[in-house]
């Protein structure tokens, strides 16, 4: 069988450059699923329905949550967001290492559920550039970059809270920093009991 994939948490700031860390590690590496999320905000030019986001109306969106279809959902910035779990319980099973790039507040609640998540929060290389980046990508108002501005303000005092902080300066080192990570969860020894146990029989096997 087997081994059963890691799931990770990715969060960062708004504009810190999680999604293009996210595409340039599925691009490098084949053992990664990302899960796309639900939303009810709209689509940005170049989104499609299913690839970025599931776009879905307010009522929609409520009746996912009455039928326990999500393994978490926030508001953020006037918006609802959330992680379908089929597909997540799926890949994991299948031993695929599944990504969620969420904000804090569920971060938080899958950690809670699921105690074994890696929690990773991508960090800018100082405020400055951050807003540059937000300004750089174009996709939104002035209005809505400052209250993702805002919104990062509140959300620095919860990064203590990750497993593990990385800096998005030069994207490659980043993206090789976040499969180093990965990589050396699954030699954590808590996710490899069967290989204790099988070396334990074997010594007792040998020592009789
Ligand atoms: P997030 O998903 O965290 O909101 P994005 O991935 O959309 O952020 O990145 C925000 C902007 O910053 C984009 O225009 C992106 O091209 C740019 N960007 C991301 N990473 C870097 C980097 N390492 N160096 C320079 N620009 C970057
Ligand atoms: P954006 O509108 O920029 O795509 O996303 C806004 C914020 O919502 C980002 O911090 C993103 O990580 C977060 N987000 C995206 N999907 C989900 C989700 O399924 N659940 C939660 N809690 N946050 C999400």
């Amino acid at each position: 069988m087997k081994e059963r994939g890691i799931l990770i948490v990715v969060s960062g700031f708004s504009g810190a450059g999680k999604g293009t860390i996210m595409k340039e590690l599925l691009n490098r590496y084949d053992n990664y699923a990302l899960s796309v999320s639900a939303t009810t905000r709209n689509p940005r030019e170049g989104e499609a329905d299913g690839r970025e986001y599931f776009f879905k109306t307010v009522p929609e969106f409520e009746k996912m949550i009455a039928k326990e279809e999500l393994i978490e959902y926030a508001r953020y910035v006037n918006n609802y967001y959330g992680t379908p779990r089929a597909y997540v319980e799926e890949k994991l099973s299948e031993g695929r290492d599944v990504i969620l790039e969420i904000e804090i507040q569920g971060a938080l609640k899958v950690k809670e559920k699921f105690p074994e998540t890696v929690l990773l929060f991508v960090m800018p290389p100082s405020a400055k550039v951050l807003k540059e980046r937000l300004i750089g990508r174009g996709t939104e108002t002035e209005d809505v970059i400052l209250s993702r501005m805002k919104r990062a303000g509140e959300e620095a005092e919860g990064m203590d809270r990750y497993d593990y902080l990385v800096i998005n300066d030069e994207l490659s080192a980043c993206v090789e920093e976040v499969h180093q990570i990965i990589r050396s969860e699954h030699k954590k020894s808590f996710r490899n009991r069967e290989l204790i146990e099988k070396i334990r029989e074997e010594l007792i096997e040998l020592n009789r």
